[in-house]
């Protein structure tokens, strides 16, 4: 062998050296509240299963009998031969869901944002993307060749005077995730929605953290903030929340036939296991049959919330499931997650590049599945750390 990926080794070691390396913990058994990895139980408070529906028993039921009927694999992308009926079925559920004229499905919700924008937006346009947004968006800012222009977080005011000072662009586009995943807060939806109107911008909102979670039914933050007739794309993702996989784009029908024909994620990959579709159909309905989910999911993580600030840590501004214990150091949060990882408990840390230098973080996740003696003993175990 060459000695030419030897450059490799070099940048891996400098990212040893910063703190900043990262490894996979396989785990064994199913993803759930408590995780068995190399031997040991974990109480988990890293994953995105919100809803505690990724191990649960209806949708691998719900998987098992399509697969009796489909098959396994899809044989193609959407639009050769791959669409099957499980995966209509779940995209006329998903509509219905989300009140909207229509729903596409795509094989993960990255494939969503970066399908969806550059569909939306290509040379002559310009895109306004929170400076917090979600890697899919900003790829897909990236690929669109759209002019792009980075708004600071949640900064109303400086989006304003970017639409006001931009100059002739064709068409105009503002992408924002509606729950941000580091610092669990939500974008100030109609204020967007009102920017939106005023300066004739398509607006795009990013729910992958917030559906099945947030809004009276569980649509989302769109729901939850009561802006949905104003926001023209919602994005969604079957991955988290609703403990499957896949992601979809809400909207009108033209949008959703737009996107079958200009997509390239879209159009280019395979098509999900109809098995997947068929998990997520029966997702939608336990999220619409037990609504205590997401209630109870809620006011545990603000009681959580306010005991950590309480305690003197940094919950940033997180009003979520999902609560950033900002730390700052990489190293230092380093040393917190596997002190964590001692007592029992898999907190995830979070550095660079997930978020900016200097704010490090451990970031909680809480899920229904978590017992209230787990969060508590959590608690106690940052109380003893701190
Ligand atoms: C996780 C995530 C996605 C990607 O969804 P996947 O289904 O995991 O590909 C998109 N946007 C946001 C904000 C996310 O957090």
């Amino acid at each position: 062998m060459s000695n030419r990926l030897d450059w490799i080794d070099d940048e891996l070691e400098r990212l040893r050296d910063a703190d900043l390396d990262r490894h996979l913990h396989t785990h064994e058994g199913p993803q759930g509240p408590t995780l068995a990895i190399a031997g040991r139980m974990l109480v988990n408070f890293g994953s995105n299963d919100y809803l505690g529906l990724a191990g649960d028993a209806r949708l691998a039921a719900a998987a098992a009998a399509a697969m009796n009927v489909e098959g396994f694999g899809s044989g193609s992308s959407p639009l050769i031969v791959g669409h099957a009926s499980s995966h209509a079925r779940l995209e006329a559920k998903l509509a219905e869901f989300e009140r909207v004229e229509a729903a596409l499905l795509t094989s993960t919700g990255y494939a969503a944002n970066v399908g969806a924008v550059t569909a939306l937006v290509g040379r002559g346009d310009i895109v306004f993307s929170d400076s917090l947004n979600h890697a899919s968006l900003i790829d897909g800012c990236r690929l669109s060749r759209a002019e792009v222009l980075v708004y600071p977080h949640g900064n109303i005011d400086a989006l304003a005077a970017g639409l006001s000072e931009a100059g002739e662009f064709r068409r105009r586009l503002i992408v924002t995730d509606g729950l941000f995943s580091m610092d669990g807060d939500v974008a100030p939806l109609a204020d967007l929605a009102e920017l939106a109107e005023t300066h004739d911008a398509m607006l795009l909102v990013d729910e992958a953290h917030a559906t099945g979670v947030f809004g009276a039914q569980g649509r989302g933050t769109c729901e939850a903030a009561g802006v949905e007739e104003a926001v023209d794309v919602r994005i969604g993702t079957l991955s988290k929340a609703l403990g499957a996989i896949g992601g979809f784009v809400a909207g009108r029908e033209s949008l959703v036939a737009r996107l079958v024909n200009r997509a390239r994620p879209y159009i280019f990959s395979t098509a999900l296991p109809p098995a997947a579709a068929a998990a997520a159909v029966a997702a939608l309905d336990i999220v619409r049959e037990e609504p205590q989910r997401r209630t109870e999911l809620l006011a545990r993580a603000a009681e959580l919330r306010e005991a950590l600030a309480g305690d003197g840590w940094d919950v940033g501004p997180s009003v979520s499931q999902i609560i950033p214990l900002v730390v700052g150091d990489a190293g230092e949060t380093m040393r917190l997650a596997a002190q964590l990882r001692e007592r029992g408990f898999l907190v995830p840390p979070i550095r660079p590049p997930s978020v900016p230098e200097g704010e490090c973080r451990l970031r909680l996740s809480l899920s229904y599945a978590h017992s209230p003696q787990m969060i508590a003993d959590l608690w106690a175990a940052l109380k003893e750390l701190r």
